[in-house]
């Protein structure tokens, strides 16, 4: 009949706003959808019962969203519509004059086989899934496509029965039978009001593994992981991190799954990690398969944190959703909160707040401080999956903790009950969790809302005076946060900021007395400072000892805090802080100074001298017994060049690369054999478990051997060729290959790496590494391969996992190599990303991050930089891209 949406938009795509929120003027109560399956072709057709929304005045039409719909037939309460009583347009179908109350029914057809760009129904290795988040389910059918319109669905599955013998949808299968032609259906019934964004559906041929949870009121919960069958044997570690999701969220947010079964299927295109659709998880099969063989210790532990996250989404997300995308945050913070927690308890506790924080301060502080900074709740946005962003994402997580911080535990366990119990069906804002947080604990949540509208990395400076005639330390701390782009002034933050004072003689924590009773009253309650004012000073007396401060312990708020620390006293926290997260962190302070003064060292051209106190603090943490390997690993690991450079005016990518290249290879000069030691020390025989002890010592190891392998110290290249060939676990064969394929050593690396390549030919994910490794070599030769490596048969565009283990790894790890001075890497980049606007828009706006960050690097690659997004912008852009761009060019 008619066909929407085939022609690329003309206009410039128009932004929406927060402020232009108003309830739909109709909302779905059920809806029938029935799908006849064919990969060109499917038939979509369904039955939506709707009712005139009791907020929306009298006299808004019925809109229905809907995109690359080709419409087939339209009836109301079984009348066929005829053109002029309803209009179409590329985004909606508009119909004037609707009852209030009403039963419409559509028949559509659309082309999953050609949907590159992952949204809606599309077809993966021959097995047809779907991703409606946040607006793909208006390109399955005509639909209220919006998170407020909650409906319960009956999904009818209809397809070949030898091509697509598993038909999946949420909730309960109901009714299965046979048809004419070799087809077969199944239905599927969800009895909770969701919105349409968690609609999923799965078809084709798949196996699975099975299991059960028994919940705490004793319901039995039938929990199966699908897979494509050669994948069988990569699901025991995934099933067994559901289990233990489920019960970590009865024991410790009193969550009960609610559904009779629960699902997970791996697919092998997919643009995220993972989608929480309701009862149906769909994962991106990096984000579930694991086998000692094939996934590295970070790959299990990802697993771990993936599948619990979209467990957890359950309750925050599905059964309390978002009112609208502004409020993403509200579940994703949230949710990524519970899942760091959850990994913490069960791994090192201190090494998962190491790793969320470096995160966070490499990658999400640099998106505050550039061209796409948003507020955690922004205010307009063009495309909303372009905000799928590290600031809603991982600093949303970080405002939860500082409001757990700020309440303490008990009270903000309560505050999260009484969320759970008043939205349960709901779909909300973040004032009403905020809101519940407030009237749990009568604090007034105001200012702190402030976190969620300013966009900005805070930076608190502070100093410190001891008064030693007084025994009083006096405490100053100064916050500000810089402008971003639409937001030139700042108010001030409500900041928790945890601290300890470590005596100096003693090298113990020191007691805190405050001498304002209500900054005392805060420190009993939370255990924090609460800052407030652009400026506070915190008295702390009875002391007998001076102190060194020990600030933002845990990384208690997202901010960037400076305190004038000498080496002396860095070195002495890294010793002292009973803070295990803050011992780290003085130790990279300590670090930082160092690589500052060489990086101007090799600025001005002077000799390189490596700073005594950094070698003499790692002696003693090569030397000192410890029971936390875990965290040694981490002590011993140099900040990244990504994070050396988010500390620098001026990015300069030669001199960060040649400075820490310099610390690790002094390091390893001096302390060459006891790293070796050190190595010695954590090899083991033992069959590989992906447990938090096995993990610290494999990453002790690998660790030690990246040293040894910076200077090619010949024990270490023999240890590194043999590690590699024990083939003991993925963990150690990638740490050794990566270490060969990065050194100067091809006569050892190149048949290793020819051999693992043979080896693993038929399997995506570790093909996904073999790629990564090759690309992130330092040596000059890199851009080469990636040229040659996308011209691999196994390479496609059409993959979003194969384009991040390729182009991904080389713009995001491979600094010196993609910020070449004659430009080759941009213009790299920029082909990809013109390439890939065609195909798969989500992905090409994710994969041009690296350019947008121009403003931070020397005029010349500035140039370069914008050369590339100019030329961009001359293509027929999606709105995805072209929001990104004009960002970045504004
Ligand atoms: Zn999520």
């Amino acid at each position: 009949m008619s066909t929407t949406n085939m022609s690329p938009a003309t206009s410039e795509p128009r932004p929406t706003y927060l402020s232009d929120y108003r309830p739909p003027a109709y909302r779905a109560t059920h809806t029938e959808l029935k799908f006849d399956l064919a990969p060109s072709s499917t038939r979509v057709t369904a039955l939506l019962h709707l009712e005139r929304h009791p907020d929306s005045s009298g006299e808004r039409p019925l809109v229905l969203h809907g995109e690359k719909l080709s419409l087939q037939r339209i009836a109301i309460d079984g009348q066929e519509l005829q053109e002029g009583e309803y209009r179409l347009d590329e985004e909606t179908l508009t119909i004037e004059h609707a009852p209030d109350r009403l039963r419409l029914e559509t028949e559509v057809d659309i082309d999953p086989a050609s949907n590159t760009a992952l949204q809606g129904l599309y077809v993966s290795n021959g097995m047809f899934c779907t991703q409606c988040e946040a607006e793909g389910f208006r390109r399955i059918t005509f639909y209220p496509d919006r998170p407020d319109v909650m409906a319960t669905f009956s999904t009818t599955l209809i397809g070949d029965q030898q091509q697509l013998p598993v038909l999946l949808s949420n909730g309960n299968p109901v009714e299965r039978g046979e048809l004419p032609n070799g087809k077969h259906f199944v239905t599927w019934e969800d009895p909770f009001p969701k919105p349409s964004y968690l609609f999923a559906l799965v078809a084709g041929q798949l196996e699975k593994v099975e299991d059960r949870f028994t919940t705490m009121s004793g319901r039995e919960v039938l929990l199966e992981i699908w897979v494509e069958p050669a994948n069988i044997d990569k699901t025991e570690h995934a099933m067994r991190s559901l289990k233990a999701a489920m019960k970590w969220d009865e024991e410790t947010y009193g969550r009960e799954y609610d559904l009779d079964r629960f699902m997970i299927v791996a697919v092998d295109d997919f643009n995220m990690g993972a989608m929480e659709n309701k009862g149906l998880n769909i994962f991106n099969s990096a984000a579930v398969l694991t086998h000692p063989h094939t996934a590295t210790d970070a790959a299990f532990q990802r697993v771990e944190g993936v599948v619990a996250h979209e467990y957890f989404h359950n309750w925050s997300g599905n059964r309390v959703t978002c009112r609208d995308w502004f409020q993403l945050s509200l579940k994703e913070g949230f949710t990524v909160f519970r899942d760091q927690s959850f990994s913490a308890d069960m791994n090192s506790a201190p090494v998962k707040r190491i790793e969320d924080v470096s995160f966070l301060r490499t990658a999400q502080f640099a998106e505050d401080a550039g061209p796409t900074a948003h507020p955690v709740r922004p205010d307009h946005y063009i495309e909303i999956t372009n905000f799928y962003t590290l600031t809603i994402y991982e600093k949303g997580a970080e405002i939860v903790r500082m409001l757990r911080h700020l309440l303490g535990w008990e009270t903000f366990r309560k505050g999260s009950d009484l969320y759970f119990e008043r939205f349960d069906g709901q779909a909300v804002t973040i004032e009403d969790f905020v809101g519940c947080m407030a009237e749990v604990s009568g604090h007034d949540l105001d200012q702190f809302m402030r976190w969620y509208s300013q966009a900005g990395t805070p930076e608190i400076d502070a100093i410190g005076e001891y008064d030693y005639a007084k025994g009083e330390y006096r405490l100053t701390l100064r916050q500000r946060t810089p402008a971003t782009p639409d937001q030139p002034d700042k108010q001030s933050l409500h900041i928790p900021v945890r601290v300890g004072l470590v005596g100096t003689k003693s090298g113990e924590d020191l007691t805190l007395t405050l001498e304002n009773p209500e900054d005392q009253e805060n420190l009993d309650k939370g255990g924090v400072l609460h800052l407030r004012e652009e400026e506070q000073t915190f008295v702390f007396t009875g002391l007998n000892e001076a102190p060194i401060p020990s600030l933002l312990r845990g990384f208690s708020a997202p901010a960037r805090l400076r305190f004038p620390y000498g080496r002396d006293d860095l070195a002495f926290l890294l010793k002292h802080d009973s803070d295990g997260f803050n011992r780290w962190d003085a130790g990279q302070r300590l670090a930082m100074l160092a690589l500052e003064d060489l990086i101007a060292a090799h600025r001005n051209g002077v000799e390189k001298v490596m700073d005594p106190r950094v070698t003499e603090a790692f002696r003693g943490l090569l030397t000192t017994p410890t029971d936390d390997k875990a965290v040694l690993a981490e002590m011993l690991t140099l900040p990244s060049e990504a994070y050396i450079a988010e500390q620098q005016p001026v990015v300069d990518v030669d001199a960060i690369h040649a400075a820490r290249t310099f610390v690790k290879q002094s390091l390893a000069g001096a302390l060459r054999d006891e790293f070796l030691a050190l190595y010695q020390a954590n090899r083991s025989d033992a069959e590989y478990a992906p447990d938090a002890e096995q993990i610290a010592a494999r990453s002790l190891k690998n660790v030690a051997l990246s040293y040894l392998m910076s200077i090619e110290d010949d024990e270490g290249i023999a240890l590194a060729g043999q590690q590699f060939e024990a083939d003991h676990n993925m963990t150690d064969v990638r740490a050794a290959l990566t270490l060969l394929v990065h050194s100067s050593r091809g006569d050892i690396a190149d048949p290793a790496l020819r051999a693992f390549g043979e080896k693993w030919a038929h399997d995506p994910l570790v093909m996904d590494q073999w790629f990564s490794l090759q690309v992130t070599r330092p040596q000059s030769d890199a851009l080469d391969r990636v040229k040659y490596l996308m011209a691999h048969p196994a390479f496609s565009l059409k993959n979003p996992n194969r384009v991040r283990a390729l182009i991904g790894a080389f713009v995001g790890q491979n600094r010196v190599n993609f910020h070449r001075l004659d430009g080759a890497g941009y213009e790299l980049l920029a082909d990809v990303v013109i390439e890939l606007n065609k195909l798969n828009p989500e992905i090409a706006a994710r994969i041009i991050t690296p350019l947008t960050r121009w403003q931070r690097f020397d005029e010349e690659r500035q140039a370069l930089m914008k050369a590339q997004l100019e030329r961009i912008r001359a293509e027929d852009l999606s709105p995805n891209v072209y929001e990104v761009v004009e960002k970045a060019l504004a």
